[in-house]
């Protein structure tokens, strides 16, 4: 594979409107998961790099056109990065592939999500409101939305370009700048982004990235007092000590962390689609999606035939060359997060889960990260493989009698984030959605996003949401103006003859 690799361009810091190297001029390798050999090196941040870049997003935050241009102006622009994300969708689809594993037919679906985020928020951005509060003939009182200033971005490495896009649409369309700090074992879309948006025009230092560690630039961005916003994705440690990191100087936060979804499927259920919609719903981006499926519950009257098509149709996920458009689950992230996911199905076994199927890695792919699909059966909800979070190819399946039995055990996990239902019964269907304690619940559905919806988690899956209009809360300060229109009465303090 690396005899056949493409050189790739080392990637950068973006400052200002330039790409740059560290202050320190130190570098780290970015290894491709296929075979884990160096693609290329990316430039190592310190708290001195962000810093530049912090101080970059304020000036333009604060001496730049950009705050005061209209909606429509920016929204130009927004459709221009689009516009490049587009012309340029094949060549992210296969970096994205080469840098986090991810088969190219979902890295391609991403990479058209990245240029829809930036459309859908160019549109909002024209059509920001006010509210307006008359007092009846006194006063009239109405709110205005401002931008907030710098906001940091941090992003996990699951699925790079269509998360940091789902953050930087938002930030800027409201006039924010940003510094976004992309995850240090996938940096490269982040560049080739920052390359795309320069070129759309946008002013030098309203976008720009610091590449490096969590523990050092991640860290010293939530650090930097000039930042007021941090939005977050990643695991749920990682969002705690962030907030505890922020919390001198009340920053705002958006807190998009792990979950461990459930998936109720019923007797009375559509079960071809629902098997496939279980399927897709965990092994889906190789497991590392944040609202995969990954607890099954099933009804036990359907049970035994539900989990035998299911062990089938595992035995059967192709599992190989991410490249290879007909591959279905690709290599992980990175050896030490194929450790973990094998650690995971290892303690599962040692609980008493049984393995119904294991997928096969073909013999020649050795040296890349891949892990065969697993199926746990036998599961009881208080393992640890049906608590934690494996963020792989592995999926828990647990019997229920009743629906009862099925939301109480769903709702027993510290996570909150997506759950699905699947059952052919309307007014069951809306109850179990009103029960369980999720912030999003798919009903007879897989995994469909509709960008005006809120997405987030309830628990320790996270706080806030983001997309359509909550997007525009998070990322927009809220400024309510009182107007007298006639003389109302003020106290004469002070005035009182003496
Ligand atoms: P992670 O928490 O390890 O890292 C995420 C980012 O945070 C990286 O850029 C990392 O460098 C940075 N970081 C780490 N420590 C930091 C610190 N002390 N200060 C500042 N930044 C720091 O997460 P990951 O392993 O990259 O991603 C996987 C996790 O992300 C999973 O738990 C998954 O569920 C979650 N996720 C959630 C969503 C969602 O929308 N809820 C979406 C995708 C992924």
């Amino acid at each position: 594979m690396s005899g056949e690799r493409k050189r790739i361009e080392p990637a950068r810091h973006f400052i200002g409107g330039e790409f740059c190297d560290s202050v320190s001029g130190r570098t780290f390798p970015t290894t491709s998961p296929l075979d884990n050999e160096v693609i290329t090196e990316v430039s190592y941040g310190t708290a001195e790099d962000v810093d530049r870049a912090v101080q970059a997003a304020y000036h333009a935050f604060h001496d730049g056109p950009w705050r005061k241009m209209n909606g429509k102006e920016r929204a130009k622009l927004l459709h221009a990065i689009a516009d490049g994300l587009e012309r340029h969708a094949d060549e992210l689809a296969e970096l994205e592939v080469l840098d986090t594993g991810l088969p190219i037919s979902q890295a391609k679906g991403q990479a058209a999500r990245a240029a829809d985020n930036f459309r859908f928020f160019a549109e909002m951005a024209t059509r920001m409101t006010g509210e307006t509060f008359p007092v009846e003939q006194s006063f009239l009182n109405y709110t205005v939305r401002t931008p907030v200033g710098v906001a940091g971005l941090i992003t996990p490495w699951n699925t790079p370009l269509m998360l940091a896009t789902w953050k930087i649409a938002p930030c800027l369309a409201t006039g924010n700048t940003a510094v976004l700090k992309p995850a240090e074992w996938s940096p490269l879309t982040a560049t080739r982004l920052a390359a795309i948006i320069r070129d759309a025009g946008i002013p030098d230092g309203v976008f720009n990235v610091v590449h490096g560690y969590g523990e050092t630039a991640g860290a010293a961005l939530v650090a930097h007092p000039l930042v007021r916003l941090i939005s977050f994705t990643g695991e749920t440690t990682t969002g705690r000590e962030i907030m505890r990191n922020g919390a001198n100087h009340l920053k705002r936060f958006s807190m998009e962390l792990g979950g461990k979804s459930p998936v109720i499927v019923f007797a009375d259920a559509d079960l071809e689609r629902a098997l496939d919609a279980v399927v897709f719903g965990v092994y889906s981006l190789n497991g590392e999606r944040c609202t995969a499926g990954s607890r099954l519950f099933i009804q036990r009257a359907i049970r035994e035939e539900f989990e035998a098509k299911l062990a089938e149709r595992v035995r059967r996920l192709r599992v190989g060359n991410p490249f290879d458009p007909q591959t279905e689950v690709g290599p992980l992230i990175h050896p030490e997060h194929r450790q973990r996911v094998e650690s995971y199905i290892h303690s599962a076994v040692a609980e008493g889960a049984r393995m119904a199927a294991g997928g096969v890695v073909p013999e020649e792919l050795a040296a890349g990260n891949y892990v065969a699909p697993a199926l746990f059966v036998d599961v009881r909800n208080d393992m640890r493989i049906a608590q934690e979070e494996v963020f792989g190819p592995v999926l828990v399946s647990i019997a229920f009698d009743d629906e009862e039995e099925a939301v109480r055990m769903a709702n027993e996990s510290r996570y909150g984030l997506a759950a699905y239902v699947w059952t052919r019964d309307l007014v069951r269907a809306h109850r179990v959605a009103n029960a369980i304690e999720s912030g999003m619940v798919w009903v007879n559905s897989q995994n469909v996003r509709d960008l005006r919806t809120p997405f987030g988690g309830m628990k320790e899956s996270g706080i806030g949401r983001e997309g359509g209009h909550f997007s525009f809360e998070f990322y927009t300060e809220l400024k309510t103006v009182h107007v007298a229109l006639d003389k109302h009465p003020i106290p004469k303090f002070g005035a009182a003859s003496v």
